[in-house]
């Protein structure tokens, strides 16, 4: 797994151990506890009549929009995609651990990597991808019975409620820049790239900053989503950073209980 060498903005020093578990894995208890309840976003922000907001349902787990949150878990709750490896132009340096993704999601991100490197942000690395039900599992496991179920779910997301598992979620960094899975990888060349330009290649940084109260998740400058171009195009072109808000969907801050 990941091993970034400082994580920043975690309160202590079991925090900073346990910030080598990959990204959407980690939730941060601050944003959690701060989050308001009950927060729903009533409409659609899409403002433009003529986008289709039926073009792909929501609630499928195969689908190229499906919303997953934390009030939102997978149906089935085990459900898992066809996955392959993205065939990239530098396999060793883009995917050093040889990570999967579904096939949309896999063809994308090799333009993403190759425009990013000939606009000069860096090459693309991408250090999480498809991560299964059962990888899940174990990793919530674990951290809830090292830390008790509220500490540990802030840290390891519940089995059928990662986008990872869907395979249209990536944990990315760029080669040498350093902030791997950190909140400072936004500030980087490459961090900033892709939040300016990911949508090009119909992806999205999924957990912008700001947002916590909606996402349940805190700022994740590393983890883009797969939406495709016709839906990410429309957010850029909407101003709309989140999921939730673009299809007038429920604030997610924490868990059914
Ligand atoms: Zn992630």
């Amino acid at each position: 797994m990941l091993q970034p060498k400082r994580p920043i903005g975690l309160a202590n020093a079991n925090h900073r151990m346990l910030r080598k578990i990959s990204c959407t894995v980690v939730l941060l208890l601050a944003g959690v506890a701060l989050a308001p309840q009950g927060v729903a976003l009533a409409q659609p922000a899409s403002n433009t009549a003529t986008f289709d907001l039926a073009q792909h349902p929501t609630n499928h787990a195969d689908s190229l929009w499906v919303v997953v949150n934390k009030k939102r878990p997978l149906i089935p709750l085990k459900y898992a995609p066809v996955t392959s490896k993205p065939k990239f132009a530098l396999p060793s340096t883009n995917n050093p651990y040889g990570r999967q993704l579904a096939k949309p999601a896999a063809l994308a991100i090799v333009i993403l990597a190759n425009a990013m490197r000939a606009e000069g942000a860096g090459d693309l690395v991408l250090n999480s991808g498809y991560r299964s039900f059962g990888e899940q599992t174990y990793v919530h496991n674990r951290q809830v019975q090292r830390f008790g179920l509220e500490a540990g779910e802030a840290l390891a997301a519940r089995p059928g409620y990662s986008e990872h598992q869907i395979g249209l979620a990536a944990d990315v960094s760029a080669l040498g820049q350093g902030c791997v899975i950190q909140f400072c990888f936004g500030g980087t060349v490459g961090g900033k790239w892709l939040r300016e330009n990911s949508w090009r290649f119909g992806f999205i940084v999924r957990y912008p900053k700001g947002k916590t109260p909606i996402t349940g998740y805190d700022y994740e400058p590393w983890h883009l989503r797969y939406v495709g171009t016709a839906l990410s195009r429309q957010m850029r072109k909407d101003g709309v950073t989140v999921l939730e808000t673009f299809f007038g969907l429920p604030a997610a801050p924490a868990y059914r209980h």
